[in-house]
């Protein structure tokens, strides 16, 4: 359970504002709409998790956060807002919009790193194979803090320590392939918590380890941001790692978000037919041994050719002919922090 406790109205101050988010993918095929008019926000310690199929727009989001979309994409509506702690002695914050900065412009990289930092799911797109993991968050550490090149060691070996790393003193000066899958991931959160940042923003962190490690990952998550008060977006299709992490959840669905809703509601009251089929294909305890587990009707469309309508029905058992396959459903609020994208509320 994370830091603030599932299910929690949560009051703490807002971090980012996400509002009308549109990141589309210029290629000769036709546009891509990836992140398709998102709204969300993350509040200062919470966890939000992201959760849907591969290709949904999860990972553009984050991208997007963090001014890296690979071209042809670009950022073409939305704002990102920031609200950062004023450094200045007053208190209060002060709000930027990251949409309005130079994705390469010094405020943009002392954004990322120093106050929103990712863990990606393969380390190896972190960290460059020729240098030692120890130069490579020493690099970090120097980038945004004031500190030479002894006192860099020291913080890199004590953020070593703090994620649980066998022998930091030593390991310090490993090459990222000498360390297993386990070590390395905890190497990356290292290197992303290194500057204390204010956002963790973790795409399918633990997709690639075996169950053990996963979990003992998500524990040092956990512990990590209950230490360092950080919020986390955790970016994931699966929803039992959501059920371990998150307070708060938006299910997306070809580049927008289709429910949203705190985790117990997702779990226990779940009310989109895409959230409760996504549901539906996860293993529980209790289900009987013969049963089958469910998996979705068809495939995600292509991202080209997206259905007319709701772009869910022709994958939906409760589609309304003659609505579902001509008119966009409304997003909708059902009830206080629930909403949904569906004409079955409307
Ligand atoms: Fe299914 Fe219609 Fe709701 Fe879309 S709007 S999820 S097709 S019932």
């Amino acid at each position: 359970m994370s830091a603030r406790g599932k299910g929690q109205p949560d009051k703490s101050p807002l971090l980012l504002e996400v509002r009308n988010l549109k990141t589309y993918f210029f290629l000769d095929e036709g546009t891509v709409r990836a992140v398709d008019g998102v709204d969300f926000e993350v509040r200062q310690g919470q966890t939000l998790g992201v959760v849907g199929e591969s290709g949904c727009g999860k990972s553009v989001t984050a991208q997007s956060i963090l001014r890296i979309v690979p071209p042809p994409g670009r950022i073409v509506e939305g704002e990102i807002l920031l609200h950062r702690m004023r450094h200045t002695g007053s208190s209060g914050t002060d709000v930027i919009d990251l949409v309005k900065l130079d994705p390469k412009g010094k405020e943009m990289r002392s954004v990322r790193g120093a106050e929103i930092a990712m863990v990606f799911q393969e380390p190896m797109t972190s960290f460059s194979p020729v240098h030692t993991i120890g130069d490579q968050i020493m690099e970090a550490i120097i980038l945004h803090q004031k500190v030479d090149k002894a006192e860099a060691r020291e913080r890199a070996i004590e953020m070593l320590k703090m994620v649980g790393m066998p022998k930091p003193e030593q390991t310090i000066d490993s090459y990222p392939h000498q360390l297993s899958g386990g070590m390395r991931q905890r190497a990356m959160i290292a290197m992303a918590l290194s500057c204390h940042p204010s956002l963790l923003i973790a795409d399918e962190p633990t997709t690639a380890l075996d169950v053990t490690t996963e979990a003992q990952i998500l524990e040092l998550m956990r512990d990590l941001q209950q230490q360092l008060g950080m919020a986390i977006l955790y970016i994931t299709h699966d929803l039992g790692v959501i059920a371990e992490m998150a307070e708060e959840v938006i299910v997306m669905y070809l580049g927008k978000i289709v429910e949203r809703a705190d985790v117990d509601s997702i779990f226990y009251e779940p009310l989109h037919p895409y959230t409760r089929a996504l549901l539906k294909s996860i293993p529980r305890i209790g289900r009987k041994a013969k049963q089958r587990l469910e998996s979705i009707k068809g495939v995600v469309p292509d991202p080209y050719a997206i259905p007319k309508g709701c772009s869910f029905h022709p994958r939906c058992s409760k589609a309304i002919p003659g609505l579902c396959d001509r008119e966009e459903p409304p997003y909708v609020q059902v009830k206080s922090g629930h909403l949904v994208r569906c004409h079955l509320y409307a």
